[in-house]
């Protein structure tokens, strides 16, 4: 008897909760130990002027190391730490980390260099993040316009009044905005002329393609035209290819990112590859 019941019982738990389920909240629990625990990483992709291969910054690309299940991309675990509200603390934590390690290649000589950080919808809403943002780089001393903050065009069209006094803000206090994945939302171009931004990030989607595909030349022709007639850096996302460097460089798009120069890596070895000391 006690075997049917254990059996009723077995079906009742799963039919409600299925792996998925189950998966899904071991998964939050463990999110929610996971700054306290050390296990978010930060990876640095550099950002390389196409055209002497130089460093000019990098973009930070957050990793959840966990301890079972290995290295978690932020794809997998971004949209949870949104639902949960837990992208606050640990985008706090990716916005402090990444500045001090930009503070910290500043001090060895590379004062040239920027940091991106990417921002995520919540975070971007919240009421205190300009002030923040504003005491993490005043507590290290860096100077505001070597911080860029990576928005997307849904992020910021969701609820553009609250955004533009946002994003004011930040102009305000010196930091730079990038548009992220620039031509994949669903928005109009409109908003382009009331968004205080610096810089466009060419999707990688029209880059992949970009030599083979004649409507990714044309739409990423495009959009540096546009970045250069509106007085904005434009970026290459996801250069893979020494012909998609010379493309984007015979179109005058000098700054790139992609696995051709460097997957998104450790500090260290950033610093190895890129930062020699001076
Ligand atoms: P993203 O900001 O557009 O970052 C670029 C992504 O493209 C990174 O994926 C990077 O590894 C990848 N990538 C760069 N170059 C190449 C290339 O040449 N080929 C290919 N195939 N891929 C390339 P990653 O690190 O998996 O990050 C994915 C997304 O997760 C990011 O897209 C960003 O939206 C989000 N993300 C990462 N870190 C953070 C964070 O700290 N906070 C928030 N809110 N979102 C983050
Ligand atoms: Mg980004
Ligand atoms: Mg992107
Ligand atoms: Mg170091």
């Amino acid at each position: 008897k006690s075997k049917e019941m254990s059996g009723s019982y077995f079906h009742f738990f799963k039919s409600e909760m299925n792996n998925r389920n189950l998966e899904s909240i071991y998964i939050e629990n463990s999110l929610y130990k996971a700054l306290d625990l050390d296990e978010m990483v930060i990876y640095y992709q550099p950002q390389i002027d196409g055209r002497t291969h130089a460093i000019t910054g990098a973009e930070a690309l957050l990793r959840w190391n966990h301890s079972k299940l290995g290295m978690i991309s932020p794809v997998d675990f971004i949209p949870l730490a949104e639902e949960t509200g837990l992208i606050i603390p640990i985008g706090k934590w990716v916005l402090e980390n990444a500045c001090k390690q930009l503070k910290q290649w500043k001090m060895d000589g590379h004062d040239q260099l920027t940091m991106s950080v990417n921002l995520s919808g919540r975070q971007f809403e919240e009421a205190d993040l300009v002030p923040m943002i504003e005491e993490t780089l005043e507590s290290l001393e860096l100077e505001p316009s070597c911080l860029h903050i990576e928005l997307t065009e849904n992020q910021i069209v969701r609820n553009t009044k609250v955004a533009i006094e946002k994003m004011k803000q930040l102009k305000k206090l010196g930091v730079k905005i990038s548009i992220d994945d620039f031509g994949t939302g669903y928005s109009s171009l409109g908003y382009l002329k009331d968004f205080p931004l610096d810089t466009l990030k060419i999707d990688r989607s029209f880059i992949m393609d970009v030599t083979e595909n004649a409507a990714d030349a044309a739409i990423t022709n495009t959009i540096i035209t546009l970045a250069q007639n509106l007085n904005l850096n434009v970026v290459a996302e996801g250069v893979e290819t020494a012909e998609q460097l010379a493309f984007l460089l015979s179109k005058d798009c000098r700054t790139m990112q992609g696995f051709y120069f460097s997957r998104p890596i450790e500090a260290a070895a950033l610093e190895e590859k890129y930062l020699s000391k001076k």
